[in-house]
């Protein structure tokens, strides 16, 4: 059975070609079928995959902090006949080839999430929105996860925290019940596909009892990688849709906020499970990740925007590439992305165009990435002020070094470079004026 009217194109390798179609619609016959380990894998490709690639991805594997898992519906959406370039491939599974040294300044959990958490679970960073981890599973894994410190199984490269249990939510809730200053809290993870209906409905009516909590964003990646699950699993639907309901009826928010990288992600199939939270007035925006060689660059980032807004999600946010290990070959630098956002500003509806966001490493948090402060192009440093999380200090992002000149890139690498280089970068700001500097 081709899948043509569930991928919106006819994946010539010919994967999942004998599987019936309401099988492959199934939701619990994707987790069924997911691939965690090479081995499984191997025996999923079949010979669609040259045996050269599949030792690229074993080697691979054994470099990087995140593990693999992959449901049938992700491996039938990558071209395997071209599957080196192929932009889904590249998020879900890594080449050795591919790969490069991480930056001295990368770090397993770059944004400092562990030191901003005063309750399991929790991460409360601006005054008045918190992030709330309620698993560390997803439907699949991405490589360049920013919480690859928890999220995924150990691989032999990283070891993982180990997140949250039921126990953990309510420690979570007491502090947001006692925190009248939290209007707006983030349920994420991991994935809140992979929560128990009853579960959801715990957390969310929970927060909808607590009056100062105005807005609700549950995160799930499922949108994008597992859309049959809004099709073919009513009671996890109508968990979330009970919450929103009841949401509505309090003068609250509940949305849903997902993770699209991709145009060839917003499939036939995802419009339909988009038709179904449209009709139950349940608003859905996306947070995607600029990716090296998945969407840097601005016909696919246009595209991508378009077909989302089409499908009625809003494209919120597009972040830079988190500083986690085995990320580097992902990232791209800080002018490229501000490229990339004056070509996307203004090709369709202001409200359906995202923002072009650097998370900052060390817990700045989100800033615009034109709203720098200071900037050294030889070191490929630029520097970011956060009023609203400190306001003495100044946050950088770091350019990948492959795109710095030989004798920086030597500098970073050098014994005890990184802390040179480090010292020599402003850490306050005497006023707030824009002060761009020129390479030394
Ligand atoms: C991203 C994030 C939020 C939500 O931020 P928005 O800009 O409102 O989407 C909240 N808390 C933490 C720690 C975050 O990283
Ligand atoms: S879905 Fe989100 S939390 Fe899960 S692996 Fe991907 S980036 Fe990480």
């Amino acid at each position: 059975m081709p899948h043509t009217d569930i991928l919106g194109f006819e994946n010539t390798s010919g994967l999942y070609a004998a599987t019936d179609k309401s099988e492959f619609l199934d939701h619990k016959w994707q987790d069924k079928n997911s691939v965690f380990r090479i081995d499984q894998l191997e025996a999923a490709l079949g010979n669609v995959a040259p045996e050269s690639f599949v030792n690229e991805m074993r080697e691979g594997l054994k470099k990087v902090g995140m593990s693999i898992r992959l449901n049938p519906y992700i491996l039938d959406l990558i071209d395997w006949r071209n599957a080196e370039s192929d932009p889904i491939r590249r998020q879900f599974l890594p080449m050795l080839s591919e790969l490069e040294e991480d930056h001295p300044c990368t770090s397993v959990d770059s944004l400092d999430e562990r030191k901003t958490s005063p309750a399991p679970n929790l991460i409360h960073r601006y005054p008045d929105k918190v992030l709330f981890l309620v698993t560390s599973v997803c439907p699949v894994y991405c490589q360049y996860c920013t919480r690859s410190y928890a999220v995924g199984q150990a691989t032999e490269s990283l070891q993982k925290d180990t997140v949250t249990s039921a126990s953990g939510w309510l420690a979570a809730l007491n502090y947001i019940r006692s925190n009248p200053s939290i209007e707006d809290v983030v349920v994420s993870g991991g994935d809140i596909a992979r929560l128990k209906p009853a579960n959801i409905k715990l957390i969310g009516h929970a927060l909808l009892d607590i009056e100062h909590v105005r807005r609700i964003r549950f995160a799930t990646k499922s949108v994008s990688v597992q859309p049959m699950k809004f099709l073919s699993d009513d009671p996890w639907y109508e968990a979330i849709n009970e919450v929103a309901q009841r949401g509505r009826s309090l003068f609250k928010s509940v949305f849903v906020h997902t993770h699209f990288n991709h145009p060839r992600e917003v499939t036939p199939l995802v419009e339909k499970a988009m038709r179904r939270l449209f009709s139950d007035g349940i608003h859905v925006r996306n947070q995607a990740v600029l990716l090296r060689g998945v969407n840097d660059n601005p016909s696919t980032m246009i595209e991508l925007i378009k077909k989302l807004s089409a499908v009625n999600i809003q494209p919120y946010y597009v972040y830079s590439c988190d500083m986690v290990m085995g990320t580097e070959h992902f990232r791209v630098p800080v002018s490229d992305m501000q490229m990339l956002e004056r070509e996307v500003r203004g090709a369709t509806a202001g409200f359906n165009t995202p923002l072009f966001i650097v998370d900052t490493p060390g817990g700045g948090g989100k800033r615009d990435v034109h709203s720098f402060e200071y900037q050294n192009s030889k070191f490929g440093a630029t520097g970011y002020r956060s009023p609203s999380v400190d306001r003495n200090r100044m946050y950088f992002y770091f350019d990948p070094l492959r795109t710095l000149d030989p004798a920086a890139r030597a500098e970073w690498r050098a014994p005890g470079g990184r802390d040179a280089i480090l010292a020599r970068l402003p850490s306050v700001l005497p006023t707030a004026k824009p002060s761009v500097m020129a390479a030394e």
